[in-house]
């Protein structure tokens, strides 16, 4: 059984024409951890508060744990839900105590024993008696998750998890944030428009945009096989070149040249599509297929990456390619330039 499905669910606002979520399905396996990932106004948020149930669907279904809560005149409001969630901002109670802000609401008679539990699951064992001001941003989110993971919810929504911590506590809280949610066995759901966030931590994706879902997937898939052009620059750097799909669908003729790729049963001979290649898809050779000229170069430390500018008879590309850290090159440097075997992927339009 699903954790949460969502069927063809549609939202508009009042008082506006475009639905802000477009007929959405998607299903969510019990235990994983999936991430709305799009830009801003894609309608990450809406989603997500239409599965906690602070908004109602004007169409579609949404069953949580088998059960519908909205949808063919079924209603059930967001205290009913089972639903657990982390508001961007926290919400904790400032004059509440941290095991007092966990055990909010909680009425078993386990709760003593419930609010410890939780606790140790997100390292806050000692900090019972503090007070949210009292605590670090990281520690003030751990807290807001383990009042959210008390009730054992059937799912934890979150909204935006990272955006408020720093560069290097992000990092941290993204494998925090895995880790307490895997051993708490919770089905989670979370919000970023940060593709890097997304990769990092999610079981799958599920890119939105304009409210209308693009693709679902593994960050592997979604970052290897990225179905449509916005998926391709959205998450992560590609270039995408404008192409015809060879015999069998296992080449691809742009204006750089003619790519193998692998056989893509969405596309036929003579399909016009985008030929995406990612950054470290393009190697720097003395003997290149082609020659472009450096006109950019950032140190990132793991790696240098470069915009590599070339010419064809039809168009100027620049491409980003990612060099080994320690490469010898310099801006203005003409350069060869070859595309990695499997390093090309048919991508639609849109
Ligand atoms: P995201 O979370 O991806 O930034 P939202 O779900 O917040 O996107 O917004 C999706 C669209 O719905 C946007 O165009 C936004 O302006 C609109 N919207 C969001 N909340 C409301 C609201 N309460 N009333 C009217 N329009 C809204």
């Amino acid at each position: 059984m699903m954790a949460i499905e969502l069927q063809s669910v549609t939202k508009t606002y009042p008082g506006s024409t475009d639905p802000a979520v477009k007929s959405v399905s998607l299903a969510v396996e019990k235990g994983a951890l999936v991430t709305l990932l799009g830009p801003s106004g894609s309608g990450k948020t809406t989603l997500l508060r239409l599965i906690a149930g602070f908004e109602r669907a004007g169409a579609g279904e949404i069953l949580l744990a088998g059960k519908r809560v909205s949808g063919a005149g079924s209603w059930v409001p967001p205290e009913k839900r089972g639903v657990g969630m982390v508001f961007q901002d926290y919400a904790l109670f400032p004059h509440l105590t941290v095991a007092r802000n966990v055990g909010f609401g909680y009425r078993e008679p386990d709760k003593q024993a419930r609010i410890r539990e939780v606790l140790e699951l997100v390292d806050l064992v000692g900090y019972e008696g503090r007070y949210p001001h009292e605590l670090s941003g990281g520690q003030q989110q751990r807290v807001a998750l383990a009042r959210a993971l008390a009730r054992r919810p059937v799912v934890v929504l979150l909204d935006e998890p990272f955006s408020n911590l720093d560069a290097a506590l992000r990092v941290h809280m993204r494998l925090e944030l895995k880790r307490i949610l895997k051993n708490a066995g919770a089905t989670a759901v979370l919000v970023s428009h940060d593709q890097a966030d997304a990769l990092a931590i999610s079981d799958r994706i599920a890119v939105l945009k304009d409210g209308a879902l693009q693709q679902v997937g593994s960050p592997r898939e979604i970052y290897r096989f990225p179905e449509n052009r916005f998926v391709a620059t959205f998450v992560g750097q590609s270039v995408l070149l404008e192409g015809v799909v060879g015999a069998d669908a296992k080449s691809v003729t742009t204006d750089l040249g003619t790519f193998g790729c692998s056989p893509h049963h969405a596309f036929r001979a003579g399909d016009d599509v985008y030929a995406c290649i990612r950054p470290e898809g393009l190697e720097v050779v003395a003997e290149g297929a082609f020659q472009g000229i450096i006109t950019g170069l950032t140190y990132s430390g793991r790696s240098l990456d470069a915009v590599i500018e070339v010419q064809t008879n039809s168009a100027r590309h620049a491409l980003p390619v990612q060099l080994p850290p320690g490469a010898e090159v310099q801006t203005g440097q003409r350069v060869g330039l070859r595309v990695a075997p499997d390093a090309v992927v048919l991508v639609r339009d849109l």
